[in-house]
């Protein structure tokens, strides 16, 4: 291989490295952080390898010589901690789903609080809509996952879905790019507290939109903005506003 691709690669990589980085400082603006407990992965396209962020460290201590890489049998390959935990549900997310490039988890409030219904999120307002009939649900919950075993166990109930609300423990949203997990974790969050907002008012779900306008705010929610909210994030981060 010529040098220069080589290097190509190499700095390809590292952009993914920082894309990491990147996304927990976002989840950390957003105050959608929690402590040790979230995972936030990219894959290295067209491999079984993904970097992420490693165990013991919280979003907000991270820098980018923290992320790690590792390939879906666990096995690092760079870095100096040992992968999240989370990485047992990634990897077999990875090795289901060859479409699949980025993963976010995070246990937000509203999205634990969410996740104890065992039912997906109502399609009453555009951010639901945007979601609706994209979302897994699963039911096994034995605590922390430690095993590959569970980590398939959700892979499977992501299905071809690009979200799974695992009950009584949270949501993973999945993307072709991190820019689209990453948004879709955002959008989730709210449409979550709407949806646990009206149950707490006691209002009955609107009646569902046609198939075609929740299509539209598919469209237009989520596909159309996550570009555009990911820089419009990070200008947050270097200007303030
Ligand atoms: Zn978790």
């Amino acid at each position: 291989m010529h040098t220069t691709n080589l290097y190509n690669i190499l700095d390809a990589s590292q952009a993914l490295r920082r894309d990491v980085l990147l996304a927990c400082k976002i989840i950390v603006q957003q105050q959608l952080d929690s402590g040790p407990f979230g995972n936030i992965s990219i894959r290295i396209p067209g491999t079984q390898t993904f970097w992420v962020n490693p165990a013991g460290l919280t979003f907000e201590q991270l820098d980018i010589h923290d992320i790690v890489c590792a390939d879906i049998d666990g096995n690092l390959l760079d870095g100096k901690h040992t992968p999240h935990p989370g990485t047992f549900i990634h990897r077999e997310i990875y090795r289901l789903r060859s479409d699949v490039d980025a993963i976010v988890h995070t246990h937000s409030e509203n999205t634990v609080m969410m996740s104890l219904l065992g039912c997906t999120i109502d399609p009453i307002t555009q951010l639901g809509a945007a979601i609706y009939n994209d979302q897994g649900v699963y039911h096994g919950f034995t605590g922390p996952v430690r095993t590959s075993n569970e980590g398939t166990a959700i892979a499977q109930a992501l299905a071809q879905k690009s979200l799974v609300i695992a009950k009584n423990h949270g949501i993973f949203t999945t993307g072709t790019t991190i820019q689209t997990a990453l948004w879709d974790m955002i959008i989730v969050d709210i449409a979550a507290k709407i949806h646990l907002t009206a149950k707490q008012l006691g209002l009955s779900p609107t009646e569902k939109l046609p198939d075609e306008d929740m299509q539209k705010s598919r469209i237009e929610v989520r596909q159309k903005q996550c570009e555009f909210m990911w820089h419009a994030y990070l200008q947050k981060m270097t200007t303030g506003k």
